[in-house]
């Protein structure tokens, strides 16, 4: 039996196995097969390192500083955090984080930098999301003179620093619950109807989508960078296997997003699996494996 401080380990590194494990094959045509590429060797567009953080998994660790407790964030941590990695000048920044975090840095408010537009649908904030699943539904926030008061504001808030979009918005509504509700330690079944009630009450567009996710084959799965392709194909990786190894070499052998296909897909599994699940010729090589442990160990300690 795993505890709920395993799980949330499982969560973070396993979004770091996706991300590093999908980095290679982003923006590529699917592989053969759903298992041709299973190791973490580097390389891709931008010519990573094996095991090197992209923005999914930088950005995730912004989130995470951002945490006092299971009852408080700070946006003031977390913007700082978010303009410190903007002006490192990130190789695989999406246009759409670009946009918002210059909103960011020219002082707008915080729910008015993303952009509200259809162009910008992008996958930036759920990707980077999970860590607000360690809030309690009544947790507030904290930025300058303001008190953001409960989850859902939090969550609102934080996808509209850089995506205003109400898709962006929506399919982080969904998937926090849903990370909590592995996070809880519910069975699979349990946690798709989760994904599903979430989805009825926020949106019809996105129920829609998720209702065929446990009927889609591997050739017909979408790994875009749309947002709500990137939870479907999170979720379909989740259900679909029965380790979180098969689960993400599935998704990243999609091609296309499949580094944040990956990272979403880690998240759900690392937290359901535990992580002792992750392969350790993948852990010994995540950039943030030993930051990522401490962060969560000092975040149980408050
Ligand atoms: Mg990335």
């Amino acid at each position: 039996m795993l505890s709920y401080q395993e799980r949330v380990l499982g969560m973070l590194w396993g979004l770091h196995a996706g991300d590093s494990l999908g980095a290679p094959w982003e923006f590529l045509p699917p592989q053969a097969s759903w298992n041709t590429k299973t190791e973490i060797v580097g390389g891709g567009k931008f010519n990573w390192k094996a095991g090197e953080a992209t923005d999914d998994t930088d950005l995730m660790l912004c989130l995470l500083r951002a945490l006092k407790s299971p009852q408080e964030i700070s946006f003031d941590i977390l913007k700082s955090e978010m303009l410190k990695w903007y002006a490192s000048n990130p190789p695989d920044i999406g246009t759409t984080t670009i946009k918002g975090l210059q909103n960011l840095k020219d002082g707008l408010p915080l729910k008015d930098c993303g952009y509200v537009n259809n162009e910008f649908q992008g996958n930036g904030s759920i990707m980077r999301v999970a860590p607000l699943a360690l809030l309690h539904d009544n947790a507030h926030g904290n930025y300058q003179d303001q008190v953001i008061q409960g989850l859902h504001e939090i969550m609102v808030t934080q996808t509209k620093m850089t995506h205003g979009h109400h898709h962006c918005v929506d399919t982080d509504l969904i998937f926090v619950p849903t990370v909590k509700a592995v996070l809880a330690g519910k069975n699979k079944a349990e946690i798709f109807a989760t994904a599903l009630h979430e989805a009825e009450k926020v949106s019809p567009f996105i129920y829609e989508k998720l209702k065929f996710i446990p009927q889609t084959e591997w050739n017909e799965l979408s790994t875009s960078g749309f947002c709500v392709d990137t939870l479907c194909a999170g979720l379909w990786a989740f259900m679909k296997f029965d380790s979180l190894e098969d689960a993400l070499v599935a998704v990243v052998n999609r091609g296309d997003d499949s580094d944040s296909c990956g990272a979403v897909a880690g998240v759900l599994c690392g937290a359901y699996y535990g992580p002792k699940a992750i392969p350790a010729r993948w852990l010994e090589v995540l950039e943030y494996k030993e930051e990522i442990e401490k962060l969560c160990a000092a975040f149980f300690k408050n």
